[in-house]
């Protein structure tokens, strides 16, 4: 062990390798359900370090956990309880390398924090359009690792779709140098691909070349009271008939959910009465401010007479557009301020959500009687966080403890039944790694484990978690 703390110590400098002393800001997940001990918390600074700190854990056999901003809600990015793995730390690597304006594209280190990638975007001129709530913490290697999604994939695309080129250390320390702003690459296997979403289990991503786009002249928002998913589903379709590609965001709130952001930060404005679900729309304008208006109030206006809303609020500054998205975005924060909950990040074909909601609702209250139904978001790509909350005035470890598997399952299967995904953005981690199994075609799981015994032959890159 000393030795690989020397071998460390000489790879990325003294004080960068953290041994001794409270580790916890690393050792705990973000929603303080994973704690584990870690041998070392090692910081590189550079590509460089990241392949020398690789090599010297491949040469002792040391099992490595890459960690970026801790926000994963999975249970991946945590050492587990041995006390042997080293958590290597992304975030010292956080240069903006290069800004490439006519190719629309930026280069930058894999620690960068989100938010300061779409600010430097946006300094010069130009959109990076992924966005979640994490954005002030999430570094770009995580948002990658895990294939983020956010409010933007209606129109942009997940974090994958947003990638051109990576730069990766191997499981070995090797470095590859996939660093391209290229749009059009047919030179065998997309190895980019393969890193992307792969959670830290095949490489260590450490580089990256973003798409950007050109800014919208303008960005508005509106919330629009429905009274069921059907005419939530309805509003959707009308809104991407009537707006194309200018619709960039389509969630959904249920207002329980709502209710949770009323209780534990009344503070936040709810410019709508209370309805069964709330829908976020936002618009972004390549002509400006009035036409984006007059688009947003006929959708409306024609939504309203045909009874597929009703009451609808379109911002009138940014500030309150801002405010809108604060409130969409609070839900998981209010969530975990209201206690530990059974979540399901899940993914289903639009047309089958109202169904999927109306029996799966139903299924849990008779099973569970009690329990909340915290649902929300991102119903433009088919993505509901349908999480299970205890009875009110109950213990929630309790609840946990007694019914998770069950719930689970309930919910699984009903995804399972209706064509979807039990993991739409948040990714496996160590969370889903049990269902995985059971989930997922004997054949793609194959596939999979075979194409982590190539790139990870000795298992030391984040095992447990995935596979
Ligand atoms: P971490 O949490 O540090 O790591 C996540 C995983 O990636 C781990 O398995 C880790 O080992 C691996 N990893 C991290 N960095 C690297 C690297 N450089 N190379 C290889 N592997 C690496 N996700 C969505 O998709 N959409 C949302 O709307 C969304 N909203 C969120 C809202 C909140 C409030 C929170 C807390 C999280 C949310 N998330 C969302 C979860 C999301 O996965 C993360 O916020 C983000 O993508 C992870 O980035 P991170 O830097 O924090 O990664």
């Amino acid at each position: 062990m000393n030795e690989l703390l020397d071998d460390l110590r000489a790879a990325v400098g003294e004080r960068h390798v953290l041994h001794d002393g409270d580790l916890s800001a690393w050792e705990i997940d973000w929603r303080k359900r994973y704690r584990g001990r870690a041998l070392a918390v090692v910081r590189p600074g550079s590509t460089a370090e990241v392949a020398a700190a690789m090599a010297a854990c491949a040469a002792h056999g040391a099992s490595v956990v890459p960690q970026g901003g801790n926000t994963g809600l999975v249970g991946g990015s945590v050492p587990d309880a041995s006390g042997s793995q080293v958590l290597l730390s992304l975030t010292r690597l956080n240069r903006i390398r290069e800004l490439d304006t006519a190719n629309l594209t930026m280069t930058v280190d894999a620690g960068c924090v989100l938010q300061t990638v779409q600010e430097h975007a946006q300094a010069n001129g130009l959109l990076f359009p992924l966005s979640l709530a994490a954005e002030g913490s999430c570094t770009i290697g995580g948002n990658l690792a895990t294939n983020a999604g956010g409010t933007q994939v209606l129109r942009y695309g997940n974090a994958r779709e947003l990638c051109l080129g990576l730069e990766v250390v191997t499981a070995a320390g090797e470095v590859w140098d996939g660093l391209s702003g290229l749009r059009k690459d047919n030179t065998g296997y997309d190895l980019r691909d393969l890193f992307i979403g792969s959670e830290g289990t095949l490489g260590i991503i450490t580089g990256a070349t973003l798409k950007l786009f050109p800014q919208p002249a303008a960005v508005t928002t509106a919330l629009a009271a429905v009274a069921s998913m059907e005419l939530a589903v309805q509003l959707l379709q009308r809104a991407q008939a009537r707006l194309g590609a200018g619709l960039t965001g389509f969630e959904v709130m249920g207002e329980f959910a709502l209710t949770l952001v009323r209780r534990h930060f009344p503070q936040l404005a709810q410019p709508l009465p209370p309805s069964p679900w709330m829908v976020l729309l936002e618009q972004s304008d390549t002509e400006g401010e009035v036409h984006a208006r007059s688009l947003f109030e006929s959708l409306l206006e024609s939504a309203l007479e045909d009874g597929l809303i009703a009451d609808a609020a379109i911002a009138e500054s940014l500030e309150q557009s801002h405010a809108m998205w604060h409130l969409r975005e609070s839900i998981p924060l209010a969530q975990a301020e209201e206690g530990l909950n059974v979540k399901h990040d899940i993914s289903l074909p639009v047309s089958r959500i109202p169904a999927f909601v109306a029996s799966t609702d139903a299924a849990l209250s008779k099973a569970f009687p009690g329990a909340r139904l915290v649902d929300f978001g991102h119903l433009g790509d088919g993505n509901l966080h349908y999480n299970v909350q205890a009875p009110e005035g109950g213990s929630e470890a309790e609840f946990l403890r007694e019914n998770e598997a069950a719930v689970n399952s309930l919910v699984y299967d009903a995804v399972v039944a209706h064509g979807g995904s039990i993991s739409a953005e948040h990714g496996i981690g160590e969370l889903k790694r049990e269902e995985l199994k059971v989930r997922k075609a004997p054949v793609a799981l194959a596939l999979m484990r075979a194409i982590k015994q190539a790139l990870d032959p000795h298992g030391v890159l984040n095992p447990g978690r995935v596979l």
